[in-house]
């Protein structure tokens, strides 16, 4: 998510970003209070355009440090965030057993699994159990690939299994942390096992 590759897509979010680069501070800062309006309550998916044009602001921010300087007021819902202090915008991703729920401000871990609130967590923690055999498939050495006998049919199974874990975080997960948070982001795409948002459907 950090646009920080030489990818042709990377370098095509970091020109993208250049808008942001252009605003100043001020208006930066207001951007990016107003949008949060607009995304408080809902759940997310990770690829919606509106979501990947508040990350490119969100890192232009983060790179200027906007919300230590204080010049625009996010809404109250959102408190602030622990790791940069920017308002607390929390994404949801298979590796959420290791990293916690990750900040789409500064990308480090916001909320650690086991501050997850419990009644939530043992749910996030099993669908992560579960989802973790299947993105594995994607990785499978050449023993294990073999192993397997077809490996096309079984890359394909994990693919459709991933699908429908996806969907399950899209349908069930995300609404249980917005019992908590002011808004939510999830991963709606798996790149190893080349599932693509369209393909996850709720
Ligand atoms: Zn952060």
């Amino acid at each position: 998510m950090a646009f920080e590759s030489d990818e042709p897509l990377d370098l095509l979010w970091k020109e993208y970003g250049l808008a942001f680069r252009e605003f100043d501070d001020l208006t930066l800062a207001r951007w990016l209070a107003q949008t949060l309006g607009q995304l408080e309550g809902k759940a997310w998916r990770a690829s919606h355009p509106l979501l990947g044009t508040y990350r490119l602001a969100a890192q232009a921010a983060h790179d200027r440090q906007i919300w230590l300087k204080r010049l625009a007021t996010p809404p109250a819902a959102y408190p602030e965030s622990p790791c940069c202090r920017a308002p607390f915008l929390p994404l949801l991703t298979r590796d959420v057993r290791d990293a916690g729920l990750i900040c789409q401000h500064c990308n480090e871990t916001l909320v650690p699994l086991d501050e997850i609130p419990s009644e939530v967590r043992a749910d996030l923690e099993g669908w992560a159990a579960q989802y973790e055999p299947v993105h594995a498939v994607a990785h499978w050495d050449d023993r294990q690939r073999k192993n397997a006998g077809n490996y096309d049919r079984a890359y394909e199974k994990a693919a459709e299994a991933a699908e429908q874990l996806l969907a399950r975080a899209g349908r069930e997960l995300v609404s249980k942390l917005l019992e908590h948070y002011p808004a939510v982001v999830w991963e709606d795409h798996d790149e190893c096992l080349e599932v693509r948002p369209e393909d996850v459907a709720l």
